[in-house]
């Protein structure tokens, strides 16, 4: 499947048509927040500082949650309001308003998906260009480096002010999408935002330092071996490149290590000069993996991923395969040349 035609940013229409969702719900209304599945620091920072904007304003019935086990990764296991949190099972079956975080596609929100037609409304807050635009609200920015840019000022039309909490999960969220303001999303308004939200006091070191800077020791000795087993291929993508490693579950289990470990492990192999692309291949079942691509910018990795069931960014994507590692990557190297950029 092709890139559909550009998204454009949201309109003033449709800010008020979200403020206007918040401001009718009854005293007593039920509000569910949802993120993707696997939850990042966008996905579920944005879900979360949004939540305690809705707590500020009084909604009183309020739930997050995301598909999947009810257990986060540990570098965000310490975010402000996880009080909000509730195990998928446990989300209100007919909320009177849904509120879907991050998700480029209802199939990322697992089993919650229903909640899109069981819930009085369903407001949905995103940045990814390859939004499908699911749900009846849209608020879908794809000029926005993260979804809590979105989110944040949603807040600020809904008249919350930041709080040091807030402006935690929001600022987590910011710096995870953005690799600490690295990456090409990284715009003056970023920096904007990232200003108001430390001004709130909070302290961006200790931050920085748990969510991307912390992991155990037995990670680093499996980072070592699997990075030691990376393959650089300079001839695919016309030249340009690629670069490739795997994780298997029985390299987990022997290192003592749950997935969320895997996660930042595509971030060392994408500094490879000689490769344009990266691509981590983390095995999740028997024959099934969850797989990331990343791009300097030749090729076009959201491409890639649609192309095998996924979706993601131009320089940042992800798709769910199956088969053995070789064949998931027979198929990303068809659609890496398929999807490089005319230059
Ligand atoms: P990751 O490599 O997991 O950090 O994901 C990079 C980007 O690809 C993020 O923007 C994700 O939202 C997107 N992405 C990753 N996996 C999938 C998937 N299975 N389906 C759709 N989008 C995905
Ligand atoms: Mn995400
Ligand atoms: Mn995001």
């Amino acid at each position: 499947m092709l890139p559909g035609p550009a998204l454009a940013a949201p309109t003033e229409a449709d800010w008020a048509a979200a403020v206007a969702a918040v401001r009718r719900l009854p005293a007593d209304a039920r509000v569910l927040l949802v993120c993707h599945v696997n939850p990042d620091g966008d996905a579920l920072g944005s879900m979360l500082g949004f939540g305690l904007g809705l707590r500020r304003l009084g909604v009183g019935r309020l739930q997050a949650t995301f598909p999947g086990p009810p257990e986060l990764p540990e570098p965000l296991g310490w975010l402000p309001g996880l009080d909000l949190l509730v195990p998928s099972v446990e989300a209100y079956p007919d909320p009177d308003l849904v509120v879907c975080f991050d998700a480029a596609s209802a199939s990322r929100l697992g089993e919650l998906v229903d909640r899109l037609d069981t819930a009085g409304d369903a407001l949905v807050l995103d940045h990814h260009a390859s939004n499908t635009g699911f749900g009846r609200l849209h608020l879908v920015d794809p000029g926005a480096a993260a979804t809590s840019v979105v989110a944040e000022e949603l807040l600020a039309r809904l008249g919350v002010s930041l709080d040091a909490e807030i402006a935690t999960c929001l600022y987590v969220a910011l710096t995870t999408d953005t690799g600490s303001f690295r990456f090409e999303a990284t715009t003056p308004a970023v920096h904007q935002l990232a200003a108001r939200l430390l001004a709130t006091g909070i302290r961006p070191g200790d931050i920085s330092r748990r969510v991307f800077d912390t992991r155990p020791f037995g990670a680093v000795r499996l980072f070592g071996e699997v990075l030691g087993r990376a393959v650089l291929d300079p001839t695919a993508a016309a030249g340009r490149g690629l670069v490739w490693t795997y994780a298997t579950l029985d390299d987990l289990a022997r290192h003592h290590q749950r997935p969320y470990v895997l996660e930042s492990l595509i971030d060392s192999v994408r500094c490879t000069a000689e490769a344009d692309v990266a691509c981590v291949l983390k095995q999740v079942g028997s024959d099934e993996w969850a797989v990331s691509l990343r791009s300097k910018g030749a090729v076009d990795v959201s491409r890639v991923a649609m192309a095998l069931g996924g979706g993601g960014h131009r320089f940042a994507a992800g798709f769910t395969g199956h088969g053995d590692a070789q064949e998931v990557l027979g198929r990303i190297r068809v659609e890496v040349d398929a999807a490089l950029i005319a230059s």
